[in-house]
């Protein structure tokens, strides 16, 4: 009797009704419907609390067993505790099973049971066991019968559950072997559809990642990094819960940001006057994706030139990215920040207009997100909002820099050295 339940607990903190993201899942449980209804069942889709709609299942059902995904966020782990505690009251099993990632975080660790907290001795090991796990990757489809679907069972609309559909169009859960095989040439480029654009499809267990890490140790291995990066913050955030809203370096917890709300929310905007990161917020709010290498410049200009707690940033990635999964993004974010684990130092500092220059040279990727291509570069600091209107672009006047780079720089080194542990 396959289920799945739209929490509430998550839908109703989502800001936006017409969430890209609740749209996704209602069409991929529509697909899921289809393929029990060829096989003779049907998927019961529930929308509440979890442990309230268990309460019911358990009372109107003999149930032998509860199976489920592995799910390694700190909510996830309270509320499977729950369902496990509920379950066990009424001996029935419950059995939570490995999908989401290829190697759960307790299973690559130092030699002496403890978590690494450095990539590269994590992803050696990790390696290592995954060319040891290669012969037994196996696809086996569920065997038995399912349970009959009653005649008017149908499935939850979005409008049952308070949301509206949104128009967004999804990548699909395919994998390109060319792409992937010459990943590590155009990785780098946003401009380019250079990345697998794969990641919502993990996020939400919709392509196997056993398969596509086959795929990429046969192929590319820097591709293959990548999936072992995911694992490492999955990992992260299993043995650190509290990294969710604290610097994975304790040191870094006294630092009290000053940057403030009103410089944050010009970087929402994407109004900061640095194409490269402008271009990036308007990418992410109008598509739900931002593009890595942007991640990383927006990300770092919000944390070190505006000094803007990394913690608003999470979140307001969280709100807008389509493959938003909360270890990745605190990874990233602190990594960004320099307070993560094994994090851009502090005194690494993105210089936004270099980072342009070297991986959106032809100015393509500033150019279909910001407007014209002749708002390329940034515009020096002394250009005033008149000279800049009389270019012609789009974006003035907020094309101004909102800030100095060499000025935020120097800025950025003293308030991080005050505290370097
Ligand atoms: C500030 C910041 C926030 C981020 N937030 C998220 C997030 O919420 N969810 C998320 O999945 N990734 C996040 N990333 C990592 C990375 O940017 C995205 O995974 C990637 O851009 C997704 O695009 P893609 O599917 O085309 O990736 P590809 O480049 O094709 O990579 C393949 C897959 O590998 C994984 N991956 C790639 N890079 C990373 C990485 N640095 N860390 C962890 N996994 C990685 C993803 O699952 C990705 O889909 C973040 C990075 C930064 C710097």
């Amino acid at each position: 009797m396959p289920i799945f339940i739209f929490d509430s607990t998550i839908l109703d903190k989502l800001e936006d009704k017409n969430d890209r993201r609740v749209t996704f899942i209602a069409d991929q449980l529509a697909g899921l419907d289809k393929f029990f209804r060829e096989r003779g069942g049907a998927l019961r889709v529930y929308f509440g609390r979890p442990a309230d709609i268990f309460r019911r299942l358990f009372s109107e059902n003999t149930i032998a067993a509860v199976f489920c995904n592995e799910d390694y966020e700190p909510y996830a782990r309270e509320r499977d505790t729950e369902i496990a505690k509920l379950a066990a009251a009424l001996s029935s099993r419950f059995v939570a099973v490995k999908d989401h990632v290829i190697f759960s975080p307790a299973e690559v660790v130092k030699d002496d049971g403890s978590p690494y907290q450095v990539f590269t001795p994590y992803s050696r090991r990790w390696i290592e066991k995954f060319s040891a796990y290669l012969p037994v990757i196996a696809l086996e489809l569920p065997r038995g019968e399912f349970m009959p679907a009653p005649p008017n069972l149908r499935l939850l609309s979005l409008a049952d559950i308070g949301f509206m559909r949104n128009p967004a169009e999804f990548p699909a859960a395919k994998i390109d072997e060319s792409l992937i095989a010459n990943y590590d040439k155009t990785r780098d480029l946003p401009a380019l559809a250079g990345t697998s654009r794969l990641g919502m499809h993990l996020r939400f267990g919709t392509i196997s990642v056993r398969y596509l890490a086959l795929r990429a140790y046969e192929l590319n291995h820097k591709y293959l990094a990548e999936l072992i990066w995911r694992e490492f913050y999955q990992m992260i955030l299993w043995f650190f819960p509290q990294t969710v809203s604290r610097p994975f370096r304790e040191a870094y917890a006294k630092l009290k940001f000053p940057g403030s709300r009103s410089d944050f929310e010009i970087w929402c905007r994407g109004e900061t006057g640095y194409p490269l990161v402008d271009a990036g917020m308007h990418e992410l709010t109008e598509t739900g994706f931002m593009h890595n290498r942007v991640r990383m410049v927006a990300a770092s200009f919000l944390t070190k030139h505006l000094l803007c707690d990394w913690r608003w940033g999470e979140r307001f990635f969280a709100r807008h990215l389509n493959d938003f999964e909360l270890a990745s993004n605190v990874g990233g974010w602190q990594w960004c920040a320099g307070i993560g684990a094994d994090a851009a130092p502090y005194f690494r500092i993105f210089n936004p207009s270099e980072q342009q220059k070297k991986f959106d040279p032809q100015g393509d990727y500033v150019a279909r997100w910001n407007g014209r291509a002749d708002d390329l570069f940034g515009t020096p600091m002394d250009t005033t909002p008149e000279e800049v209107r009389a270019q012609g672009s789009r974006q003035r006047p907020e094309m101004v820099p909102m800030i100095d780079h060499r000025f935020a720089r120097e800025r950025c080194l003293k308030f991080f050295s005050a505290v370097r542990p």
